[in-house]
C-alpha cells in the first residue's frame, strides 16, 4: 500500500482555544484583569491532563500580550493563524473576573448553540448550566467576527469595577474556590467540545 503523504502542506491541528490575557500594565497587580483568565485557562489544560483525558482535538492556551494597549499580542495571533481558521472549533476568553460563575456567553450559529445548550448542562453539579448571549472579549472578536463559535465566562461579577484598574487589584481579590468553579466551567467547555465527533457547525 501507498500512501501519500505532503509534506509541503504539514496537518494543522484543529483546535480549541482558551485563553485570558497576562499584560498588567496600570496599577494594581492585574490579578483581577486580567490574572485570573490566564490562570484559569492554564489551569483548565492542568487539570485535564491531571486527569489522564485527551480529546479528540487539540486544546490551547493563551495567554494573551498587549490587550490593554488594544489587543495588539490577538491582532498579531490572528494574522499568523487565520489562514487555518476552518481549524478552529471555539475560542474562549475569560476577561470579565473569576468570581463565581453564572454560565457562559455563546456567539455562533443555531445549531452550534444547541449543542452547547446540551454541554452545559454536564454543569448542573455547580450549578453553571445558564447559555447566554453576545460571547465577548477583545482577544477573540476578530475569530467570532469571521464566524468561529466564541465563549466567555460570565460570573458574579458586581464587585469587578471595584478593583478594575486600581491598586485594589491584587492577588487578595482572588477566591480560591471561586476560581476552581471557574476553572471546572472552562475545562468541562472546552474538553467535552474537542472531544465531539465532529467541530461545532458554524
Ligand atoms: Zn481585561
Amino acid at each position: 500500500m501507498l500512501i501519500a503523504v505532503n509534506f509541503d502542506q504539514p496537518m494543522e491541528a484543529l483546535v480549541v482555544l482558551l485563553s485570558g490575557h497576562l499584560d498588567s500594565w496600570d496599577v494594581g497587580q492585574g490579578a483581577m484583569d486580567d490574572g485570573g483568565g490566564a490562570a484559569i485557562s492554564w489551569e483548565a489544560l492542568s487539570l485535564i491532563r491531571d486527569l489522564g483525558l485527551r480529546p479528540k482535538r487539540t486544546l490551547r492556551t493563551v495567554l494573551w500580550s498587549a490587550e490593554e494597549p488594544g489587543g495588539v499580542g490577538a491582532a498579531q495571533y490572528f494574522q499568523q493563524h487565520k489562514g487555518n481558521i476552518s481549524n478552529f472549533d471555539l475560542v474562549m476568553e475569560s476577561d470579565l473576573g473569576t468570581f463565581s460563575p453564572l454560565g457562559l456567553q455563546f456567539t455562533g450559529s443555531d445549531k452550534a448553540r444547541a449543542i452547547m445548550k446540551e454541554v452545559m448542562k454536564l454543569l448542573a453539579p455547580i450549578n453553571v448550566t445558564s447559555l447566554e448571549k453576545h460571547g465577548e472579549g477583545t482577544d477573540i472578536n476578530m475569530w467570532m467576527k469571521a464566524g468561529v463559535p466564541g465563549a466567555s465566562l460570565h460570573t458574579a461579577d458586581q464587585r469587578y469595577f471595584w478593583f478594575h484598574h486600581s491598586d485594589g487589584d491584587t492577588m487578595t481579590v482572588q477566591n480560591p474556590e471561586e476560581m476552581n468553579l471557574c476553572s471546572a466551567v472552562w475545562a468541562v467547555v472546552a474538553y467535552v467540545v474537542a472531544d465531539l465527533e465532529e467541530m461545532l457547525p458554524r
